[in-house]
């Protein structure tokens, strides 16, 4: 009861796939914050020891304390500051308008993201679920990373247990082949079931966190410590190492997303709109062309790599088409995020310094940018 003789519960603000999001008020200053409930153990462990090792990173969303109490059912409460816009909201918010970000405000966004993700990573942590709808934003227009329910310490990494598991997946694989003809039975067959419209972007706000989840294929697995599940993030930001069942895959993962973020700002449209992790790939190579050894040295070895064969995508759009009328730099940011090779995507913290943020136009200050009420 420790929480309620502190706190007043104000209401709901959200639910995600393990924990129930609340509006409250402190009652010995009447600040306002979220009281996070969350009901799996794992993602709250996760969660707390990670916001406790980011303490103090500007772009990382704080928490103030943390509970375990009876009237919660011994679930974990963790109580932090409240924000209350993201980046999904601005971009839904932009695109309601039929208005466009404009080249120093996406810089400005991204600077902040960057900022984040760089405290992660260098605090040892991968966050493994970067998306717009976990990226919250303050009144005054201060972004900050949040949701690391998912997250991972990196020298958690064993990669003897997680060869392991890739080679068990190997005996799977011959049993497994998908023809690209199955696949495309596959692929109406999802069509079919699920209510996916194309026009059902991320940006619909109607859609509930639950059913949106569900639709862009979020997921968290039990994992033994060391080896790596490849069942984490949303499928729309999640890298091809994880699409083919990496085990050992690391915080470029987060890149990846990063890249896919970028884009969806600028063009506000998410970038790969896959409707099952088959057609995600498919998606992918479309834009970016194949992909194999050459391009990404190793990935053959992937366990799901052999799983489905794709035709050979003969003129792949490329990110300037997906981009249309934005900056040649923006473009640039893009490509130097979605490589193939893990290894070729450029850390945040080398990104940060990257002189697209020095050039004309110049990032706008915080407190310009537009947050959605
Ligand atoms: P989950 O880990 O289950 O996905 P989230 O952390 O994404 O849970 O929270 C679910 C929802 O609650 C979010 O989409 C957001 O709308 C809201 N929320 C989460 N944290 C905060 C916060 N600090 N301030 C305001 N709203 C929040």
């Amino acid at each position: 009861p420790e929480i309620t003789t502190r706190y007043e519960i104000l209401g709901r603000v959200g639910s995600g796939s393990y924990a129930d999001v609340y509006r409250g008020r402190r009652l010995s200053d009447s600040l306002t914050v979220a009281l996070k409930e969350i009901h799996d153990q794992q993602s709250a462990v996760r969660e707390i020891e990670a916001l406790r090792s980011l303490h103090g990173a500007p772009n990382v969303i704080e928490m103030l304390e943390y509970f375990y109490d009876d009237d919660f059912e011994d679930d974990a409460v963790v109580v932090l500051e409240f924000l209350p816009s993201d980046l999904e909201a601005v971009i839904s918010n932009v695109k309601r308008r039929g208005s466009a970000i404009t080249p120093g405000e996406a810089k400005s966004w991204m600077l902040q993201v960057l900022s984040g993700v760089n405290a992660c990573h260098q605090a040892g942590l991968m966050h493994r679920d970067l998306k717009p709808s976990n990226l919250l934003i303050s009144t005054g227009g201060v972004l900050k990373v949040a949701d690391f329910g998912q997250s991972r310490v990196l020298q958690d990494l064993s990669f003897e247990e997680a060869t392991l598991k890739e080679a068990n997946s190997e005996k799977d694989k011959a049993s497994n082949q998908l023809t690209e003809a199955d696949y495309l039975k596959e692929l109406e067959f999802i069509r079919e079931k699920s209510k996916f419209e194309d026009n059902t972007s991320c940006l619909d706000t109607s859609c509930t966190g639950d059913s949106k989840d569900e639709q862009l294929g979020s997921y968290t697995e039990e994992e033994p410590t060391g080896a790596l599940t490849s069942c984490v993030g949303t499928r729309w930001y999640r890298a091809p190492e994880l699409l083919y069942g990496s085990c050992s895959y690391g915080p470029e993962v987060d890149l990846w997303a990063l890249g896919c973020i970028f884009a969806e700002m600028v063009s506000l449209v998410p970038l790969f709109r896959g409707v099952s992790d088959i057609d995600q790939i498919a998606k992918i190579i479309t834009v970016l062309g194949d992909l194999n050894d050459e391009n990404f040295s190793g990935c053959s070895n992937l366990p799901d790599f052999n799983k489905i064969c794709y035709s050979k995508i003969e003129n792949p759009t490329g990110l300037e088409a997906c981009l249309p009328n934005r900056p040649i730099g923006e473009v640039n940011i893009v490509k130097r995020l979605l490589c193939y090779n893990p290894a070729n995507r450029v850390p945040a913290i080398e990104l940060l310094k990257d002189r697209y943020f020095i050039e004309e136009p110049l990032p706008v200050a915080i407190d310009q940018l537009t947050v959605p009420a």
